[in-house]
Formats: structure tokens, C-alpha cells, sequence
């Protein structure tokens, strides 16, 4: 009998070691030291052994089951400690790579051109006036002196919607009638930003839409020259004060007299060079001063007031404004085009 509980000490042992896992102590803690393993089975029949062998089978016994428990003990530990560095090591944080950097939004070129070109206005008393974007045929067209059959529609591919009479603006001059019909009889200084739609097939570099900002003075005593001055005003503020500003003759159906308004060429300093055509001029704006007939469609009297209007695309400024070459990026939505600005 006590060659069985050595061999089954030294089995036991031998078993311990090759058990790595916590799974595997169990199954061994079960299989030696368990309520029927051969161990324990011998310690619960000692009351049948004979008064003589009793004593050294019991002392052998328990030293057995100590012994085995110790090394059990210890094997517990060895694999918790193992384990432990395992995962230490399989799971290492290096905790001195640079964080994951956050992506911060900006404002679009277009937003950050419009507020400083609103900034300028402002400061001049000019409010911006909303206008909507679906317009009818009369305030897109006949309210400001283009009738049906005016050759001035032919100038643009309008859109137009399955509702008679309904259509997507061409321009923001609608916007005018809408501030005068608004206002009228008080003297108005607005601005109207917004986009505009018409297919463009003259130039490649343009599409379907585009954004415009148009800008509206009603008032007594408004002459031809308010206008050169505020349009120069304009100029020097956003290109920078050393910018001139010049008019040409030039036709609107909803302005007589029409001009275009260019500024000279900051690229050059108006010596002429491939940004301005070799001209020293950079056309920025068309105006002129209301026509008598869109004054009169807005409810103000042509014989007491007067007025002037501008209209200008805030991309072409942006695009002069920061060396843009092609209008088209505005809405590619591409990143690297945005994030530099
Ligand atoms: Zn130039």
C-alpha cells in the first residue's frame, strides 16, 4: 500500500508539470486530489485497513495529499503569473505613438468669401436680403424689363419646371423687386446673395450653377457717380487699397445706363499680364442705374427716385482673391482643395 501512494505521489507530480493551462489544473486537481481519485479513496478507507497498518498508511497518506496540494498550489501560481505576462506582452500598448488626429471641419471658401464681402457691405449700410431661389417667369423676367420674346432670354439656358410659369432663378435680380415691392416708399440698400441656375455651354470652365451677389441703392438723388464711388470703395477694401476701379459701357435690360466695373489687375499693377489678358483690367462686376421701367414695377416713381444695381459672382473674387484657377473646384468637393483655405 505505501508503494501504491508513492507512485501515486510521483505520477501525480509528473502530471502537474505538463499541465499549462487553467483547464488542465482543474482536470488534475479532480483526477488526484478529487473525491475519487485513488488518493482520497485510500485516505476514506482507512477504517478498513487492520490496526496495524493504519498508522503509516494514514501518515503516508496525508503527506502525499499535503505534498500534492503544495505543488498544486504552487503550479496555480507559476501559470497566473505566465499568463499574465502573456497577455502583457501580446496586448502591448506603446503609449508613446502620437494620438489619432481629430479631422476639424472649416468654413467653404464660398462661406468665408461671402461674410467678408457682407463684413465690407455692412460697414457701407448695405443688409443682406434673402431671396428665394424658385421664381416665376414675371420676377425673373418681365418685372425687370425683359418681356417674353426679349432677346435678352436667348442670353441664358433657363430651367424650367413642370408648373407653368415657375422656374429656377437665372440671377438674383428677382430679389430686387421683392426688397422694392418690400420696401417701397423708403429708400433701400441691400445686398442679395444667393445661387442662381442656368446651363452655361458658352465656357467650359462654368456649369449649372453658380453663386451671385447682387446688390440694390433706391433712393432721391442718386447718380451714376454713387455708384463709381461705392463700387471703387468696394474694390479697394476687398483687393487692397492700391486697387483702381474703371467703367465700361455695356447693356442690362433692368439698367440704363449699363457698365461694367472692372479693378485693375493686382497680378500686374495694371502693366498687363496673362491673369488680366494683357489688358491691366479685371472684370469684377456689371451694373448700372436702375431702369425707369424696374423702378416703376417696384412701386417707387421714376420722375422722384433713383437708383443703382451691381451684380457680381463672389467665386470670380474668390478665385482673384486667392490665384484659384478653375471655378469648378468650388463644388468638387475634394479636400485637398478645401483644406487650404
Ligand atoms: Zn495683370
Amino acid at each position: 500500500m505505501l508503494e501504491r501512494l508513492n507512485s501515486i505521489e510521483q505520477e501525480a507530480l509528473a502530471a502537474l508539470q505538463s499541465a499549462n493551462s487553467k483547464d488542465a489544473l482543474e482536470n488534475w486537481h479532480t483526477m488526484y486530489l478529487g473525491k475519487k481519485s485513488p488518493l482520497m479513496t485510500i485516505l476514506g478507507d482507512l477504517g478498513k485497513l487492520s490496526h496495524e497498518e493504519r498508522p503509516a498508511i494514514g501518515k503516508r497518506g496525508n503527506e502525499v495529499k499535503k505534498a500534492l496540494e503544495a505543488a498544486y498550489a504552487d503550479r496555480v501560481e507559476a501559470i497566473r503569473k505566465a499568463e499574465l505576462q502573456h497577455s502583457l506582452t501580446a496586448g502591448a500598448l506603446d503609449v508613446t505613438l502620437p494620438g489619432r488626429p481629430q479631422s476639424r471641419g472649416r468654413l467653404h471658401p464660398h462661406t468665408q468669401i461671402l461674410r467678408e464681402i457682407y463684413a465690407i457691405w455692412a460697414e457701407m449700410g448695405f443688409q443682406v436680403y434673402r431671396s428665394r431661389d424658385v421664381e416665376t417667369d414675371e420676377y425673373n423676367f418681365e418685372l425687370l424689363n425683359i418681356p417674353q420674346h426679349h432677346p435678352a432670354r436667348d442670353m441664358w439656358d433657363t430651367f424650367y419646371t413642370t408648373t407653368p410659369g415657375v422656374i429656377l432663378r437665372t440671377h438674383t435680380s428677382p430679389g430686387q423687386i421683392h426688397a422694392m415691392r418690400e420696401y417701397c416708399p423708403q429708400p433701400i440698400r441691400v445686398i442679395l446673395p444667393g445661387m442662381c441656375y442656368r446651363y452655361e455651354q458658352i465656357s467650359a470652365s462654368k456649369g449649372i450653377q453658380f453663386l451671385q451677389m447682387e446688390g440694390l441703392a433706391v433712393g432721391k438723388n442718386i447718380r451714376l457717380s454713387d455708384l463709381l464711388g461705392t463700387m471703387s470703395e468696394f474694390n479697394r477694401r476687398i483687393f487692397g487699397p492700391d486697387r483702381k476701379t474703371r467703367f465700361r459701357a455695356s447693356y442690362f435690360p433692368f439698367t440704363e445706363p449699363s457698365v461694367e466695373v472692372d479693378v485693375s489687375c493686382a497680378n500686374c499693377g495694371g502693366t498687363g499680364c496673362g491673369v488680366c489678358k494683357h489688358t491691366g483690367w479685371l472684370e469684377i462686376a456689371g451694373a448700372g442705374m436702375v431702369h425707369p421701367t424696374v423702378l416703376k414695377n417696384g412701386g417707387y416713381d421714376p420722375a422722384v427716385y433713383s437708383g443703382f444695381a451691381f451684380g457680381m459672382g463672389p467665386e470670380r473674387i474668390a478665385m482673384l482673391r486667392w490665384g484659384i484657377s478653375d471655378i469648378r473646384y468650388f463644388w468638387g468637393n475634394d479636400l485637398r482643395f478645401l483644406e487650404q483655405f
